[in-house]
């Protein structure tokens, strides 16, 4: 059974449409559990009745004909029920009724189980059969395991617009099958509002993700085409030369296989065909070799099976050669920019021009990916996490992104893009009303002064964050400079980037953070695979492992510091003393070789991150030990609640506001204050006005944030008195919920007056 189960999988993920895998699945299923009928009833989501859209064994007329309410029939039960019915015989049970057309009066026998995608009953899957039989507790088993791996791909057709919703024959819009204002939902990245086009960004020879785009000049593409195919055929005609003397001659004949894949009668012909038909040579070259990868995991014989991996080399083979052609060719971005990627990474964001990006829109990840903590700080409105985004085909597309929902529109009405352009002239208004706080201090109305600094790592954030007033760097990310570059930088360069930071802020002090790569966060010199990267190799570990790199760097820090005598020296997701022991003995030791080597530098004062919980129980301990503590809510939070902060799938458990999130965060303030050392915060949190009240209620020392949301927390701070904020901590701190936490620091501040400091109101959510 395990077998057929994979085959079916297999197969399902391969189908091109959704009739194809409903027509698949019956007849598979039939085959497998011998039964005479396989069924599979649809829910239509206007008319709210099972439409039969499959079967093997009734009657093909009564296809899209026949169909129940959720409260007719024995299949209108398993579905009002959500659970499996197993009926010896279903003509006996009062809920029978009898459906002429479909010819199943002749079935006794009847096990239904419902199709349930997050929740949601989808539709219902029946086998029936002549005898009179309950079905064994496997045969449950088995249909209740393909119906689960069926709803995942019912949901995402109808989420992709790849088939209509059920029943739901509405017109199709301007482009690709995509209806007018289609909404995918995604989480919240960056906020802000952006109307644009799209531009699809696509990985170096990543096939499945390059994008659909029209062919500007026909004969062009085919000739960058024709050019990258004659140099794979080169690339494996050499290789063939070099394995001549190692391989049999059967296996050398598999060299030919490949050369006659890229004849004008098979692929080359077929990719020719779509150029021709107006797709760019990238993106026909990938339909064509979906196609072939297609038919090839289909077949039953293991030996062609296999010949779909081939096809995917051959296919990524050819596209890096295109895409080598490509890249010296100048892009042409929209005005407007919406730049959509697969999966967005940092370095993505350096892409297009800084005056033609307004959006960025992630299909994985979360908010609290790197790339979205980057983009908050330059103040790009982002979406990520859109798990059912056809992105290949939105190449050039108008969309509308609300980085404050986590939604997308694609192909907006007029009607809507107007409403949101009203947003975004609202939001500059805000914007340009809070640059006169620039020069104010950060004090309550009751004369508490609040300390706001800033997370940096981006060149560009030096000068956003003294336009903005920032009184000094919290977490500087070292390791964004590491990622831009092919190898590690030298001290030399090191010092370089270094000393522009700490020269800008002096004599304000710069925390900078030793490097922290691994979870997210890779170099690409430096690759770290691993099954669970956010609990593998990260930080400090890293770090501690490599001297080499650790030195190097703490002494670019130090030698950068000269004369300016503002750097504070801080360490990544440490867990235990001895991290911090051997860390201290490193920057002791890069110190004291400095001085002799005749340097004017001294030890600065060194500070641990606070994001492992085993560290939270230690603070007061690493306080003693080190002159700051300062908190990464980002970690401490996916660690505490067990909540990957990358994963989309469980980005809505990712509560900041949770209450065990709250206690831990005072906890860690009340220890370090007992130990008289500073404690601050540089996690996303900080950032959010109603978090900063309640941290600094808690006795956080320093607030440091994106420098773009810096204005309003000084807003929310200067339109509040400290006692408040204790007032509105100690509320917060006996509630329950994330949510209801989340929703009362909303309406309080609301009630101050600090409404414009919140998310506004927005079309299709509020
Ligand atoms: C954090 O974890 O809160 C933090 C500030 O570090 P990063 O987001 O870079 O992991
Ligand atoms: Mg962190």
């Amino acid at each position: 059974m395990l077998n057929v189960l994979r085959k079916i999988v297999q197969e399902v993920s391969a189908a091109p449409d959704l009739e194809s895998v409903l027509d698949l699945t019956v007849r598979r299923i039939q085959r497998a559990m011998h039964t005479q009928v396989c069924s599979i009833y649809l829910l239509d989501t206007i008319s709210q009745r099972y439409v039969l859209m499959a079967t093997q064994g009734l009657n093909p007329e009564s296809v899209g004909v026949v169909s129940l309410s959720p409260t007719e029939g024995v299949v209108g039960l398993v579905g009002q029920r959500a659970e499996p019915i197993n009926l010896e015989d279903a003509s006996v049970h009062p809920s029978y009724i009898y459906l002429q057309s479909t010819g199943e009066e002749r079935y006794h026998a009847f096990l239904g189980v419902p199709i349930i995608h997050q929740g949601e009953v989808l539709g219902v899957l029946v086998v029936q059969q002549f005898e009179r039989r309950r079905f064994d507790e496997a045969e449950e088993a088995f249909l209740i395991t393909v119906s689960a791996q069926l709803a995942g791909v019912i949901a995402h057709a109808e989420a992709t617009g790849s088939i209509q919703p059920v029943g739901n024959h509405a017109g199709t819009g301007t482009g690709a099958g995509i209806p007018e204002d289609r909404q995918f939902s995604g989480v919240a990245g960056a906020p802000g509002v952006a109307v644009g086009q799209v531009f699809v960004a696509s990985l170096p020879a990543d096939l499945e993700g390059v994008p659909d785009k029209p062919a500007r000049n026909i004969e062009a593409e085919l000739d960058r085409f024709n050019t990258a195919l004659e140099a794979v055929r080169g690339e494996v005609r050499e290789v063939s030369r070099m394995l001549a003397q190692r391989l049999r001659s059967d296996e050398q004949a598999l060299f030919d296989v490949y050369i006659r894949m890229l004849e004008d009668n098979a692929l080359a012909g077929q990719v020719a065909e779509r150029i021709q038909a107006g797709n760019w040579a990238q993106g026909a070259l990938r339909e064509v070799v979906d196609d072939h990868v297609r038919q090839f995991s289909s077949m039953d014989d293991p030996y062609l099976r296999e010949r779909a991996t081939d096809i995917r080399d051959l296919g990524r083979r050819i596209l890096s050669h295109l895409q080598e052609s490509t890249s010296s060719g100048e892009v042409e971005y929209p005005d407007s920019t919406i730049l959509v990627a697969d999966d967005l990474s940092p370095t993505m964001l350096g892409l297009v021009p800084e005056d033609k990006l307004v959006g960025l829109v992630s299909v994985s990840g979360s908010g609290n990916s790197h790339a979205a903590i980057l983009a908050r700080s330059m103040g790009i409105p982002t979406v990520m996490g859109v798990v059912d985004l056809p992105f290949t085909r939105l190449e050039g597309r108008d969309v509308i992104i609300d980085g404050y929902t986590g939604r997308i529109y694609v192909n907006p009405s007029d009607d809507l893009k107007n409403a949101f352009r009203e947003i975004l002239r609202e939001e500059q208004m805000i914007a340009a009303g809070l640059e006169t706080l620039r020069d104010l201090p950060a004090q309550t109305t009751d004369g508490y002064r609040m300390p706001l600094w800033v997370n940096t790592g981006l060149v560009s954030d030096v000068e956003r964050s003294l336009e903005r007033g920032a009184e000094g760097i919290g977490l500087y990310r070292t390791e964004i400079p590491f990622m831009t570059r092919d190898f590690f930088p030298s001290e030399q360069e090191q010092l370089k980037i270094y000393r522009r930071q700490l020269e800008a802020f002096a004599p304000r002090p710069v925390t900078m953070r030793t490097l922290d790569i691994g979870g997210d966060k890779s170099l690409p010199y430096f690759p770290i695979e691993e099954e669970n990267p956010f609990l593998g190799w990260r930080g400090i570990r890293v770090t501690l492992d490599h001297p080499e790199i650790f030195l190097v760097q703490v002494r670019a820090m130090l030698r950068a510091a000269q004369g300016f005598n503002n750097l504070r020296i801080m360490l990544p997701m440490v867990t235990s003393m001895n991290e911090v022991e051997e860390a201290c003995a490193q920057i002791d030791r890069a110190v004291q070789e400095l001085q002799e080597e005749g340097l004017d530098v001294e030890r600065p004062p060194i500070g641990i991150m606070v994001e492992v919980p085993a560290a939270v129980y230690l603070t007061r301990r690493f306080a003693r030990k080190v002159d700051f503590i300062s908190v990464g809510s980002n970690d401490l939070t996916q660690y505490l609640l067990a909540v990957d902060r990358n994963n989309p799938r469980v980005a809505g458990l990712y509560a900041p506001y949770h209450p065990a999130v709250l206690k831990v965060l005072h906890f860690i303030a009340q220890e370090a204050r007992k130990e008289h050392k500073s404690v601050s915060i540089c996690g996303e949190m900080a950032a959010d006005p109603g978090g900063a009240l309640l941290l600094m209620a808690m006795g956080y020392d320093v607030l440091s944030m994106n420098s773009n949301n810096l204005p309003k927390v000084k807003s929310a701070i200067r339109g509040t008195s400290l006692a408040q904020a204790n007032a509105l901590l100690q509320r917060v701190m006996r509630m329950d919920d994330a949510d209801a936490i989340h929703h009362y620091l909303r309406t309080s501040l609301k009630s101050m007056g600090l409404g414009n400091l919140t998310r506004p109101v927005l079309p299709g959510r509020d």
